[in-house]
């Protein structure tokens, strides 16, 4: 199964893509993730993306495409995987849809996660994850059963992101709408695009990508 987790930031696609990697087997894909652990491993690509991510900018698409494309070919996608995001522009997607005919792979379902925009930044500013599985907390709505302990791995060290301040997730709504959103009636014409209302209650959203999923 191949599927692509679609919306701003802060839409929920993380948690979601944690949660339905469980349930099918099948292998989170994050590109942020993947430039995070570049930055602390303090690379010349984690150099760069360090600067890019500060900013709420995109990465250049010919890196993210490689970065993708390497990271398909690993045996442990040969389930599938749920993109979370990539594609972040039409040139990505475009890339996206070559890679897979190329291995004979085609996209099951690209879902768009809806939310209300006002609530963004206040979504974001809160989030923080285990820093030791990457489960997704929030110091408001989504806080561990037991205070500082995880969930679902029992750590007790949790991260903030630095780009999850307000001025960064307002120049990252920018570079959404900017460069992201036309990817939208991209997958639209093709008839793969499914919404999803993000707004709704974490677990009621798991309900509503399932449901799409279910076959
Ligand atoms: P995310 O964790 O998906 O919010 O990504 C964090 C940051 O990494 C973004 O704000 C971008 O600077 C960069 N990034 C992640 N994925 C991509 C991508 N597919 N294309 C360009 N930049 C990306």
């Amino acid at each position: 199964m191949i599927v692509i987790l679609l919306g701003p930031p802060g839409a929920g696609k993380g948690t979601q893509a944690k949660r339905l990697e469980e349930k099918y087997g099948i292998v989170q894909l994050s590109t942020g993730d993947m430039l995070r652990q570049a930055v602390a491993a303090d690379s010349d690509l984690g150099r760069r993306a360090k600067a890019v991510m500060e900013a709420g900018q995109l990465m250049p698409d010919d890196l993210m495409i490689a970065m993708i494309e390497e990271r398909i070919s690993q045996p442990d996608c040969r389930n599938g995987f749920i993109l979370d995001g990539f594609p972040r522009t039409v040139s990505q997607a475009e890339a996206l849809d070559d890679m897979l005919a190329r291995r004979g792979l085609r996209l099951d379902a690209v879902i768009l996660m809806k939310v209300d925009e006002e609530a963004l930044v206040e979504r974001i500013t809160g989030r923080f994850t285990c820093a030791r599985c990457g489960a997704s907390y929030h110091d408001k709505f989504n806080r561990p059963k037991v205070e500082g302990v995880c969930d679902i791995c029992g750590g007790t060290e949790f991260v903030r992101r630095p780009d999850d301040n307000e001025e960064t997730v307002r120049a990252r709504l920018k570079a959404y709408h900017e460069q992201t959103a036309p990817i939208l009636p991209y997958y639209r014409d093709k008839g793969v695009l499914k919404e999803v209302d993000g707004m709704a209650p974490i677990d009621e959203v798991t309900r509503q990508i399932e449901a799409i999923l279910a076959p």
